[in-house]
């Protein structure tokens, strides 16, 4: 353990530029938090319960309101009813469209949970495939960047609609697009095509950077609750936020055309995911500073990892190639060990739906699934790549890298 806590010392002393770094973005993006709810006035009134219908349920409209100003947005939609992040990004996708619409979707093939939905594979009854919509995907180039000359070529078809984009490197061996390169995308295209509306796949981005890709021209942005935003705390759900007319159409899409964002009760309190929001910038920094950590100490111990210091990121996701499946089995195993829940667990590799190859995870979790408590996960293929998030706080990161330090380098 000496050993270990020599390496993590060390590691720290050499990621201090990075987290003073972090400690910025984590003040300011504080303040535009707070801003939030200073603007829309929130108040103990707004943590009352609703029932039925939810006809001028205060608590849910002023949490729309606060997330809209958090997201640097127009109007947004948060809600325990959406189930997921993919849930959100189909009714962005499917409020957006009308059959007949192409989607260009700028960074390739969308992510995994996205595939049925899409139509691409699996049960297609409702996807969009099916309601007589198209997606189109354009691979990143090798670089990671948009391929803009097939962009270019692709915004001809005036079919084309809706343009997407995720964020987040997903489980890809890439790092996470920024904000800078989001928006250099989004005036490319708005720039031959004004009339494009271009939706961005924001799960896991959000509070990585001092802006949210709504602050840099884009319409809709979307994600999951057990993800940054959440804060650790929100139980559920998931948000839209965007352009108020986009927002407008989601809405019909979300519950009944022509009610909309009017009916939708939560029968327990909304303070959770107000407590989670104002978290959400301090427990983002948690996930990044332990992300920097792991990065480190991994790079000291021979692995190649992405981002690596110095990378700009943009999400709270650390890659790292491990080389072996004993190697992704003994990490895995410190991660799991060092988690409040279920550190009696010995994570095991198994086939899942949707994949080719048996998948190893590691997480124990308040809240089931939340990816923004210290987790990790990855393909048992070569090159041995595991995917690594999370850490409601910093220490208890520190803890599970001195205990991978161990693991990895076969000490008891
Ligand atoms: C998590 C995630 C999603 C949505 O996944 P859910 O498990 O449905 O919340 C979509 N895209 C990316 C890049 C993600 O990380």
């Amino acid at each position: 353990m000496e050993r270990a806590m020599r390496i993590i010392k060390e590691a720290e002393r050499n990621a201090r530029l990075e987290f003073e770094r972090i400690d910025e973005l984590m003040a300011g993006n504080q303040e535009r938090v707070l801003r939030a709810f200073r603007n829309r006035g929130i108040s103990v009134r707004h943590f009352s319960p609703s029932n039925g219908y939810g006809y001028d349920d205060i608590a849910r409209d002023a949490l729309d309101g606060a997330f809209a100003d958090a997201m640097q947005s127009e109007d947004a939609l948060v809600r325990p009813q959406i189930v997921n992040g993919s849930h959100a990004i189909f009714l962005a996708l499917s409020g957006l469209s009308k059959p007949g619409f192409k989607i260009l979707a700028l960074t390739g093939e969308p992510y995994d949970t996205l595939r049925s939905a899409i139509g691409l594979e699996g049960d297609a009854r409702h996807s969009l495939k099916q309601w007589g919509v198209d997606f189109l995907p354009v691979p990143l180039t090798a670089e990671g960047g948009f391929d803009y000359k097939t962009i270019e070529k692709s915004l001809t078809d005036t079919k084309v609609k809706i343009a997407y984009i995720q964020r987040s490197r997903g489980y890809s061996w890439r790092l996470a697009l920024t904000i800078k390169q989001i928006n250099e995308c989004i005036e490319f295209v708005h720039s031959i095509r004004p009339d494009i509306r271009i939706i961005v796949d924001n799960c896991y981005g959000e509070f990585t950077e001092l802006c949210e890709p709504t602050a840099v021209g884009a319409d809709v942005i979307a994600g999951s609750l057990i993800k940054n935003p959440g804060g650790g705390l929100a139980p559920t759900g998931g948000y839209l936020a965007g352009k108020a007319a986009c927002i407008d159409e989601i809405a019909n899409r979300l519950t009944v055309p022509g009610m909309g964002r009017e009916v939708g009760s939560y029968a327990a309190s909304y303070q959770p995911f107000y407590q989670g929001l104002f978290f959400a910038p301090h427990v983002t920094g948690q996930c990044l500073k332990t992300a920097v950590l792991f990065s480190e100490v991994l790079t000291m111990l021979g692995y190649e990892t992405l981002p690596k210091r110095g990378d700009q990121r943009s999400d709270i996701i650390q890659a790292v190639k491990l080389g072996s499946p004993e190697a992704m089995e003994r990490f895995c195993l410190a991660i799991q060990q060092s988690a409040p829940i279920d550190s009696f667990a010995i994570p095991t590799a198994s086939y899942m739906p949707g994949y080719a190859d048996p998948v190893i995870m590691a997480a124990g979790a308040f809240i089931q699934g939340a990816t923004t408590e210290l987790s990790a996960d990855g393909p048992m293929r070569p090159p041995y790549i595991v995917y690594m998030q999370g850490g409601l706080t910093y220490e208890h990161g520190r803890i599970a890298a001195a205990e991978a330090v161990l693991k990895l380098t076969h000490q008891p």
